[in-house]
């Protein structure tokens, strides 16, 4: 059998709880351990107010880009793995507050959704603190189904919630 193609991936990183610039940090430094993959490109970091419960605090976000070997269920798989080694409590309340997020925003052209992943991930479009990292270091991709990463940036810049970047 031929080995499979590397494709490229977006991952976005997140973290509100026990030090979360680390947790990023630490969520990265996990991604360049996965098996089959290698990360390309990292964006900066940014802090920006919660959505959905408030009163929890500030989340730090990333994107990292990845090319790929493994197939996009398998890549779920073991982000969702690396989540757990970090200690996310996965019974905790719908957008909570969370050790480590890793959503797989995008892979390659691939548009799909079973029980477990939906791609690309549905909540891109509203979320500056995803779509202004990721425009960072992917202005260009054509995120499948929508438009560019460049043109959703645009699209959400200025809006809720409030964000800034750390550096
Ligand atoms: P949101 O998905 O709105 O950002 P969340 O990150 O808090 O919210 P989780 O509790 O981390 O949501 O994930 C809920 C489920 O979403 C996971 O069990 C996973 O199977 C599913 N899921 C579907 N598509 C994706 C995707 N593209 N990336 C990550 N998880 C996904
Ligand atoms: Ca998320
Ligand atoms: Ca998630």
């Amino acid at each position: 059998m031929s080995e499979p193609p590397w494709r490229p991936a977006y991952i976005g990183v997140g973290s509100n709880l026990d030090d979360p610039v680390v947790q990023v940090r630490q969520g990265i430094d996990l991604l360049r351990s996965l098996p089959d993959t290698l990360v390309t490109l990292i964006s900066s970091f940014y802090r920006s107010a919660p959505m959905g419960p408030q009163g929890q605090p500030d989340f730090i976000n990333a994107v990292v880009a990845l090319v790929t070997k493994l197939p996009p269920g398998k890549l779920l798989a073991l982000t969702q793995g690396l989540e757990a080694r970090q200690g996310r409590d996965r019974r905790a309340e719908k957008w909570g507050p969370r050790t480590l997020d890793l959503d797989l925003l995008a892979y390659s052209s691939v548009k799909m959704s079973d029980c477990n992943l939906t791609l690309p991930h549905p909540g891109i479009a509203g979320r500056n603190f995803v779509l202004l990292p990721w425009a960072e270091i992917a202005p260009n991709y054509f995120v499948p189904g929508l438009a560019t990463v460049a043109e959703l940036a645009q699209s959400v810049a200025g809006k809720d919630p409030q964000i800034e970047k750390i550096g």
